[in-house]
Protein backbone atom coordinates (compact mmCIF):
# COMPACT_ATOMS: atom_id res chain seq x y z
CA UNK A 1 0.00 0.00 0.00
CA UNK A 2 1.41 3.24 -1.29
CA UNK A 3 1.24 5.97 1.33
CA UNK A 4 -1.55 8.21 0.34
CA UNK A 5 -3.51 4.63 0.07
CA UNK A 6 -2.35 4.27 3.85
CA UNK A 7 -3.65 7.32 5.03
CA UNK A 8 -6.55 7.06 3.11
CA UNK A 9 -7.63 3.66 5.31
CA UNK A 10 -6.35 5.44 8.56
CA UNK A 11 -8.92 8.46 7.98
CA UNK A 12 -11.67 5.71 6.63
CA UNK A 13 -11.04 3.76 9.82
CA UNK A 14 -11.12 6.78 12.05
CA UNK A 15 -14.10 8.51 10.37
CA UNK A 16 -15.80 4.84 11.08
CA UNK A 17 -14.95 4.73 14.20
CA UNK A 18 -15.94 8.27 15.21
CA UNK A 19 -19.73 8.45 13.38
CA UNK A 20 -20.06 4.74 15.20
CA UNK A 21 -19.69 6.71 18.63
CA UNK A 22 -21.68 9.44 17.84
CA UNK A 23 -24.45 7.20 16.80
CA UNK A 24 -24.01 4.99 19.93
CA UNK A 25 -23.97 8.25 21.78
CA UNK A 26 -26.73 10.03 20.45
CA UNK A 27 -28.75 6.78 20.97
CA UNK A 28 -27.75 6.45 24.81
CA UNK A 29 -28.14 10.35 25.25
CA UNK A 30 -31.86 9.84 23.07
CA UNK A 31 -32.61 6.68 25.42
CA UNK A 32 -32.17 8.69 28.73
CA UNK A 33 -34.25 11.99 27.57
CA UNK A 34 -37.19 9.83 26.05
CA UNK A 35 -37.29 7.31 28.80
CA UNK A 36 -38.20 10.14 31.10
CA UNK A 37 -40.66 11.54 28.55
CA UNK A 38 -42.22 8.69 27.85
CA UNK A 39 -42.71 7.74 31.80
CA UNK A 40 -43.53 11.30 32.70
CA UNK A 41 -47.37 10.43 33.36
CA UNK A 42 -46.95 7.56 35.68
CA UNK A 43 -46.47 8.15 39.05
CA UNK A 44 -44.85 5.79 40.96
CA UNK A 45 -45.77 4.73 44.55
CA UNK A 46 -43.23 6.59 47.34
CA UNK A 47 -42.97 5.61 50.46
CA UNK A 48 -45.34 7.42 53.27
CA UNK A 49 -44.81 10.91 53.88
CA UNK A 50 -43.28 12.02 50.47
CA UNK A 51 -44.29 15.52 49.54
CA UNK A 52 -46.10 16.66 46.28
CA UNK A 53 -44.16 14.47 43.45
CA UNK A 54 -42.54 17.83 41.96
CA UNK A 55 -41.32 18.95 45.64
CA UNK A 56 -40.60 15.48 46.29
CA UNK A 57 -38.21 15.12 43.11
CA UNK A 58 -36.99 18.77 43.99
CA UNK A 59 -36.07 17.51 47.87
CA UNK A 60 -34.96 13.98 47.83
CA UNK A 61 -31.28 13.71 47.91
CA UNK A 62 -31.61 10.04 46.64
CA UNK A 63 -29.78 9.14 50.04
CA UNK A 64 -31.01 5.72 50.43
CA UNK A 65 -31.88 6.12 54.02
CA UNK A 66 -35.10 5.42 53.55
CA UNK A 67 -34.65 2.24 51.98
CA UNK A 68 -31.80 1.12 54.46
CA UNK A 69 -34.19 1.05 57.62
CA UNK A 70 -37.06 -0.37 56.03
CA UNK A 71 -37.97 -3.35 57.74
CA UNK A 72 -39.97 -5.37 55.35
CA UNK A 73 -37.19 -4.27 52.84
CA UNK A 74 -39.92 -2.89 49.73
CA UNK A 75 -38.40 0.39 49.07
CA UNK A 76 -36.33 0.24 45.47
CA UNK A 77 -34.58 3.41 44.24
CA UNK A 78 -35.57 4.03 40.20
CA UNK A 79 -33.47 2.97 37.84
CA UNK A 80 -33.36 4.70 34.45
CA UNK A 81 -36.94 2.51 33.25
CA UNK A 82 -38.86 4.53 36.08
CA UNK A 83 -38.30 7.65 34.21
CA UNK A 84 -38.05 10.69 36.22
CA UNK A 85 -36.33 10.89 39.60
CA UNK A 86 -33.61 8.20 39.22
CA UNK A 87 -32.64 7.23 42.30
CA UNK A 88 -35.36 8.52 43.94
CA UNK A 89 -37.36 5.55 46.41
CA UNK A 90 -40.58 3.36 45.17
CA UNK A 91 -42.38 0.70 46.11
CA UNK A 92 -43.94 -1.41 44.13
CA UNK A 93 -46.75 -3.04 45.96
CA UNK A 94 -47.13 -6.57 43.98
CA UNK A 95 -43.70 -7.26 44.87
CA UNK A 96 -43.88 -6.18 48.40
CA UNK A 97 -45.78 -3.32 49.87
CA UNK A 98 -45.31 -1.09 52.39
CA UNK A 99 -46.60 -2.81 55.99
CA UNK A 100 -47.10 0.81 57.65
CA UNK A 101 -44.93 -0.40 60.40
CA UNK A 102 -44.85 1.14 63.78
CA UNK A 103 -43.20 4.25 64.05
CA UNK A 104 -42.41 4.95 60.41
CA UNK A 105 -38.67 4.55 60.46
CA UNK A 106 -38.72 5.83 56.68
CA UNK A 107 -40.14 9.14 57.55
CA UNK A 108 -37.66 9.03 60.79
CA UNK A 109 -34.45 8.60 58.48
CA UNK A 110 -35.21 11.22 56.09
CA UNK A 111 -33.09 13.77 56.15
CA UNK A 112 -34.38 16.27 54.19
CA UNK A 113 -37.84 16.13 55.15
CA UNK A 114 -38.78 14.93 51.38
CA UNK A 115 -41.02 12.46 53.58
CA UNK A 116 -42.72 14.91 55.66
CA UNK A 117 -41.64 14.49 59.72
CA UNK A 118 -44.63 15.84 60.51
CA UNK A 119 -46.48 12.30 59.62
CA UNK A 120 -45.95 9.91 62.26
CA UNK A 121 -48.97 7.59 62.23
CA UNK A 122 -49.54 5.37 59.26
CA UNK A 123 -53.08 5.41 59.11
CA UNK A 124 -52.92 9.25 57.77
CA UNK A 125 -50.05 8.32 55.25
CA UNK A 126 -52.10 9.08 52.31
CA UNK A 127 -49.60 7.37 49.56
CA UNK A 128 -52.91 6.57 46.83
CA UNK A 129 -56.16 5.06 46.83
CA UNK A 130 -56.57 1.45 45.98
CA UNK A 131 -59.10 0.82 43.59
CA UNK A 132 -60.76 -1.70 42.16
CA UNK A 133 -58.91 -2.87 38.94
CA UNK A 134 -60.35 -6.18 37.88
CA UNK A 135 -64.08 -6.27 38.54
CA UNK A 136 -64.01 -9.11 35.94
CA UNK A 137 -61.65 -11.17 38.10
CA UNK A 138 -61.96 -10.47 41.71
CA UNK A 139 -63.14 -13.64 43.41
CA UNK A 140 -65.49 -11.49 45.78
CA UNK A 141 -67.34 -10.02 42.48
CA UNK A 142 -67.51 -14.00 41.46
CA UNK A 143 -68.89 -15.26 44.52
CA UNK A 144 -66.16 -17.51 45.04
CA UNK A 145 -63.97 -18.48 48.09
CA UNK A 146 -60.01 -17.52 48.22
CA UNK A 147 -58.84 -20.58 49.77
CA UNK A 148 -60.78 -22.62 47.56
CA UNK A 149 -59.59 -21.23 44.73
CA UNK A 150 -56.03 -21.40 46.13
CA UNK A 151 -56.05 -25.27 46.66
CA UNK A 152 -57.61 -25.79 43.50
CA UNK A 153 -55.01 -23.56 41.25
CA UNK A 154 -51.94 -25.75 43.44
CA UNK A 155 -53.73 -29.00 42.71
CA UNK A 156 -53.80 -28.29 39.09
CA UNK A 157 -49.93 -27.21 39.10
CA UNK A 158 -48.78 -30.25 41.08
CA UNK A 159 -47.76 -33.25 39.85
CA UNK A 160 -47.25 -35.37 42.89
CA UNK A 161 -46.06 -33.19 45.90
CA UNK A 162 -47.49 -29.64 46.13
CA UNK A 163 -45.20 -26.79 46.46
CA UNK A 164 -44.44 -26.12 50.13
CA UNK A 165 -44.28 -22.65 50.60
CA UNK A 166 -47.81 -22.34 48.23
CA UNK A 167 -49.30 -24.98 50.35
CA UNK A 168 -48.06 -24.01 54.03
CA UNK A 169 -49.24 -20.43 53.41
CA UNK A 170 -52.67 -21.52 52.47
CA UNK A 171 -52.78 -23.75 55.55
CA UNK A 172 -51.93 -20.74 58.22
CA UNK A 173 -54.97 -18.59 56.57
CA UNK A 174 -56.68 -22.05 56.76
CA UNK A 175 -56.52 -23.30 59.96
CA UNK A 176 -57.23 -19.72 61.33
CA UNK A 177 -60.88 -19.88 60.03
CA UNK A 178 -61.44 -23.73 61.20
CA UNK A 179 -64.07 -24.01 63.69
CA UNK A 180 -63.21 -26.69 66.58
CA UNK A 181 -65.28 -29.50 65.18
CA UNK A 182 -63.52 -29.07 61.72
CA UNK A 183 -60.30 -28.85 63.74
CA UNK A 184 -60.86 -32.48 65.52
CA UNK A 185 -62.02 -33.98 61.55
CA UNK A 186 -58.57 -32.90 60.25
CA UNK A 187 -57.13 -34.37 63.47
CA UNK A 188 -58.42 -37.86 62.76
CA UNK A 189 -58.14 -37.45 59.29
CA UNK A 190 -53.95 -37.05 59.44
CA UNK A 191 -53.97 -39.04 63.14
CA UNK A 192 -52.84 -36.02 64.71
CA UNK A 193 -51.83 -35.56 68.48
CA UNK A 194 -53.62 -32.82 69.39
CA UNK A 195 -55.45 -29.89 67.33
CA UNK A 196 -53.20 -26.58 68.10
CA UNK A 197 -52.27 -25.12 65.35
CA UNK A 198 -49.03 -25.91 64.99
CA UNK A 199 -49.67 -29.49 65.21
CA UNK A 200 -52.29 -29.04 62.54
CA UNK A 201 -49.65 -27.53 60.33
CA UNK A 202 -47.17 -30.74 60.41
CA UNK A 203 -49.48 -32.14 57.94
CA UNK A 204 -48.08 -30.10 54.81
CA UNK A 205 -44.81 -31.95 54.99
CA UNK A 206 -46.99 -35.50 54.49
CA UNK A 207 -49.25 -33.78 52.13
CA UNK A 208 -49.49 -35.21 48.23
CA UNK A 209 -52.25 -34.79 45.53
CA UNK A 210 -54.60 -37.26 46.82
CA UNK A 211 -54.35 -35.45 50.51
CA UNK A 212 -54.72 -32.10 48.45
CA UNK A 213 -58.47 -33.49 46.23
CA UNK A 214 -59.44 -34.33 50.17
CA UNK A 215 -58.66 -31.09 51.79
CA UNK A 216 -60.09 -29.24 48.78
CA UNK A 217 -63.33 -31.26 49.24
CA UNK A 218 -63.33 -30.55 53.12
CA UNK A 219 -63.06 -27.03 52.63
CA UNK A 220 -65.80 -26.61 50.75
CA UNK A 221 -67.98 -28.61 52.97
CA UNK A 222 -66.71 -26.20 55.41
CA UNK A 223 -68.53 -23.03 57.07
CA UNK A 224 -66.31 -20.44 55.94
CA UNK A 225 -65.85 -21.38 51.83
CA UNK A 226 -69.70 -20.11 51.85
CA UNK A 227 -67.87 -16.59 52.74
CA UNK A 228 -66.82 -15.61 49.63
CA UNK A 229 -62.87 -14.02 49.17
CA UNK A 230 -62.27 -10.93 51.43
CA UNK A 231 -58.39 -11.06 51.42
CA UNK A 232 -57.77 -7.33 50.68
CA UNK A 233 -60.10 -6.37 53.88
CA UNK A 234 -58.43 -9.23 56.05
CA UNK A 235 -54.95 -8.12 55.28
CA UNK A 236 -54.84 -4.68 55.45
CA UNK A 237 -52.77 -2.90 58.27
CA UNK A 238 -55.30 -0.16 59.17
CA UNK A 239 -57.53 -2.39 61.94
CA UNK A 240 -59.19 0.18 63.28
CA UNK A 241 -61.41 1.48 60.45
CA UNK A 242 -62.87 -0.43 58.03
CA UNK A 243 -61.17 0.48 54.48
CA UNK A 244 -63.00 -1.75 52.39
CA UNK A 245 -67.06 -2.94 52.29
CA UNK A 246 -68.07 -5.48 50.85
CA UNK A 247 -71.89 -4.29 49.36
CA UNK A 248 -74.77 -6.25 47.67
CA UNK A 249 -75.19 -5.32 44.42
CA UNK A 250 -76.87 -6.31 41.25
CA UNK A 251 -75.99 -6.06 37.64
CA UNK A 252 -77.98 -3.68 35.66
CA UNK A 253 -77.74 -5.50 32.29
CA UNK A 254 -77.67 -8.95 34.13
CA UNK A 255 -79.90 -8.75 37.45
CA UNK A 256 -77.35 -10.89 38.68
CA UNK A 257 -76.44 -10.05 42.57
CA UNK A 258 -73.37 -9.89 43.68
CA UNK A 259 -70.65 -8.80 46.23
CA UNK A 260 -68.69 -5.23 45.01
CA UNK A 261 -65.43 -4.55 47.41
CA UNK A 262 -66.10 -1.17 47.92
CA UNK A 263 -63.05 1.29 49.32
CA UNK A 264 -63.67 3.83 51.76
CA UNK A 265 -61.73 6.63 52.55
CA UNK A 266 -59.79 5.23 55.17
CA UNK A 267 -57.28 3.97 52.39
CA UNK A 268 -54.08 4.93 52.56
CA UNK A 269 -52.98 3.49 49.64
CA UNK A 270 -50.53 1.18 51.27
CA UNK A 271 -50.88 -1.31 48.60
CA UNK A 272 -50.77 -4.39 51.12
CA UNK A 273 -54.12 -5.87 49.40
CA UNK A 274 -53.15 -5.29 46.11
CA UNK A 275 -49.52 -7.75 47.18
CA UNK A 276 -52.20 -9.96 48.59
CA UNK A 277 -55.19 -10.43 46.13
CA UNK A 278 -55.16 -14.13 45.22
CA UNK A 279 -56.03 -13.78 41.65
CA UNK A 280 -53.37 -14.19 38.81
CA UNK A 281 -52.97 -10.43 38.42
CA UNK A 282 -54.32 -8.26 41.56
CA UNK A 283 -58.16 -7.08 40.92
CA UNK A 284 -57.39 -4.12 43.37
CA UNK A 285 -53.92 -2.38 42.36
CA UNK A 286 -52.86 1.12 44.45
CA UNK A 287 -52.85 4.14 42.26
CA UNK A 288 -50.32 6.28 43.38
CA UNK A 289 -51.21 10.16 44.90
CA UNK A 290 -54.63 9.91 43.91
CA UNK A 291 -57.06 11.63 46.75
CA UNK A 292 -60.28 10.56 47.64
CA UNK A 293 -61.99 13.24 46.03
CA UNK A 294 -60.46 12.52 42.49
CA UNK A 295 -61.11 8.77 43.44
CA UNK A 296 -62.53 7.05 39.96
CA UNK A 297 -66.39 7.12 40.01
CA UNK A 298 -69.08 4.66 40.21
CA UNK A 299 -69.55 2.07 36.97
CA UNK A 300 -71.58 -0.40 36.03
CA UNK A 301 -69.77 -3.25 37.84
CA UNK A 302 -70.14 -1.36 40.94
CA UNK A 303 -67.27 0.37 41.78
CA UNK A 304 -68.48 3.19 44.04
CA UNK A 305 -67.12 3.99 46.96
CA UNK A 306 -69.46 5.23 49.82
CA UNK A 307 -67.71 7.74 52.46
S1 LIG B 1 -34.32 9.18 52.97
FE1 LIG B 1 -35.39 10.98 52.09
S2 LIG B 1 -33.79 12.04 50.90
FE2 LIG B 1 -33.03 9.97 51.29
S3 LIG B 1 -33.70 8.75 49.48
FE3 LIG B 1 -35.29 8.49 51.05
S4 LIG B 1 -36.78 10.11 50.57
FE4 LIG B 1 -34.88 10.65 49.50
S1 LIG C 1 -58.47 -9.76 47.57
FE1 LIG C 1 -60.18 -8.31 47.31
S2 LIG C 1 -59.92 -7.57 45.19
FE2 LIG C 1 -58.68 -9.45 45.37
S3 LIG C 1 -60.05 -11.11 44.68
FE3 LIG C 1 -60.27 -10.94 46.93
S4 LIG C 1 -62.02 -9.56 47.25
FE4 LIG C 1 -61.35 -9.30 45.12
S1 LIG D 1 -57.32 -0.93 51.42
FE1 LIG D 1 -55.97 -1.18 53.20
S2 LIG D 1 -54.34 -2.54 52.40
FE2 LIG D 1 -55.37 -1.69 50.61
S3 LIG D 1 -54.16 0.16 50.13
FE3 LIG D 1 -55.90 0.81 51.41
S4 LIG D 1 -55.01 0.87 53.47
FE4 LIG D 1 -53.63 -0.40 52.24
Amino acid sequence: MTEKENKKSVSRRTFLKTSTLVVAGSAIAYGAVSVPLLRKDRLLLRPPGALGEDIFLASCIKCGQCLQVCPPQVIKLAGISQGFGIGTPYIIPREGACILCSGLPCVLACPTGALAHELSLGKDAEMGLAVISGPDTCLSVRGVNDLVYRLQNLHQKSTSSPDQTELKDILTSLIKRLTEDEKKAWQNRFSLPDISDNSLLTISRQIKNPDLEWIIKFVKSSGQARKACQVCLEECPIKDEKTIVFVSRTHPDTGKEYIWPSVRKTCVGCGVCEEKCPTPAASITISPRLKWSEKPAGNQTGNHNPA
